[in-house]
């Protein structure tokens, strides 16, 4: 991959596009931003466009140099880590001994340093002093995300490149790139998009898990049975009374887009707008079933549920409260199903609580 070709970030790739452009690469940056293995993705490919032997100012991907990088092989580019809590001092020496000596192959050398607050001040010292007269064959690279925790004398003598999280289509566009399947890359972005800190820490299989809890309980909620059950029993299994707040929360955001599905399905059967789309059948099953107050009352009672749960009331008497009162008077709701209730499992599939 070329610099190019990276997504998202487009005035930071701009400003590294111009410094090679211009032969100017400053001696030591640091990138900052929420998601580590993002920045350290534009790092890598920052080295490999500086150092690609065909010099265009970006990667050809297809040299000695480029195909090396990108093994993680080639001797100019070093990524280090913090060995434990912090970078121990013989990790710095030996980053000094390396940083005062010529490139190997190339004309710079490249060193990338992941959770760079993790330098304290003790072994910083003698890495300040390398910052300081830089060798002009050096490119030192900061990752963090944390700037705050940088040490103040460190940051000064870096140029401070701040990344911001991707937008929801570059998600997208990330998770495609790396071979995720279009349609659960769509998925995925769209329900990560809260707390896409970390595009790798995506999971499919998890995500498909809690959207089939999701439906199965819509599903019990729409047909007024086992709701009781269900809930009581997502409660008793939740680890402690924190998590299940966190699945609750959870719950009712994923299954607030089901119904917001099943509304769009109400109004045109043949829209293409919907989120859950590999769901279609479904949820047109189930608007058959339903209509547009019931849903609206459904999710105003969860938010409340929650909202009252997070109070720190009783949960076990708010969830039958919650029972009795979104079901009509009078309606016996439909027979209880063959499905066990123990098909929606709790995030972590804890056990009971106290
Ligand atoms: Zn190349």
């Amino acid at each position: 991959m070329s610099l190019a070709e990276l997504i998202g970030n487009t005035r930071i790739k701009a400003t590294l596009a111009s410094y090679l452009r211009n032969n100017r690469v400053p001696s030591s940056l640091i990138f900052t931003g929420s998601d580590p293995y993002h920045q350290l993705l534009f790092a890598l490919n920052f080295a490999k466009a500086a150092l690609c032997q065909n010099q265009t100012n970006d990667s050809c991907d297809h040299c000695p140099h480029c195909l090396a990088v990108d093994r993680g092989l080639f001797p100019d580019v070093q990524i280090l880590e913090p060995d434990g809590q912090f970078y121990r001092k013989n990790q710095l020496d030996e980053l000094i001994a390396s940083a005062c000596r010529r490139p190997l192959r190339a004309q710079k050398r490249f060193f990338i340093m992941k959770d760079a607050q993790r330098l304290n001040e003790n072994s910083a010292n003698s890495f300040l002093k390398t910052l300081e007269e830089p060798l002009p064959t050096n490119v030192f690279i900061l990752l963090t995300a944390n700037l705050a925790q940088i040490l103040p004398t460190i940051q000064s003598r870096c140029q401070i490149l701040k990344f911001l999280p991707l937008a929801n289509h570059e998600v997208r566009l990330e998770l495609q790139r790396r071979g995720v399947d279009p349609e659960k890359a769509r998925l995925l972005a769209f329900f990560n998009a809260d707390d896409m800190k970390n595009v790798a820490g995506t999971d499919w299989p998890e995500l498909e898990e809690k959207r089939q809890a999701m439906l199965f309980i819509l599903d019990r909620l729409i047909r007024q049975s086992q709701v009781e059950d269900i809930l009581l029993d997502l409660y008793d299994r939740s680890r402690s009374r924190e998590s299940f707040i966190a699945y609750f929360r959870e719950m009712v955001n994923l299954i607030s887009i089901l119904l917001r599905d099943i509304m769009v399905l109400m109004v045109d059967a043949e829209s293409g707008t919907l989120i859950n789309s590999d769901y279609k059948e479904k949820l047109m099953e189930l608007a058959a079933l339903t209509n547009i107050d019931k849903i609206f009352f459904l999710i105003r009672k969860m938010e409340f549920l929650l909202r009252d749960i997070q109070r720190n009331l009783n949960a076990r008497v708010l969830i039958l409260e919650f029972i009795n009162s979104y079901t009509p008077q009078g309606s016996a709701g439909a027979p209880p199903a063959a499905h066990s209730a123990r098909n929606a499992r709790p995030l972590g599939g804890g056990q009971a609580n106290g």
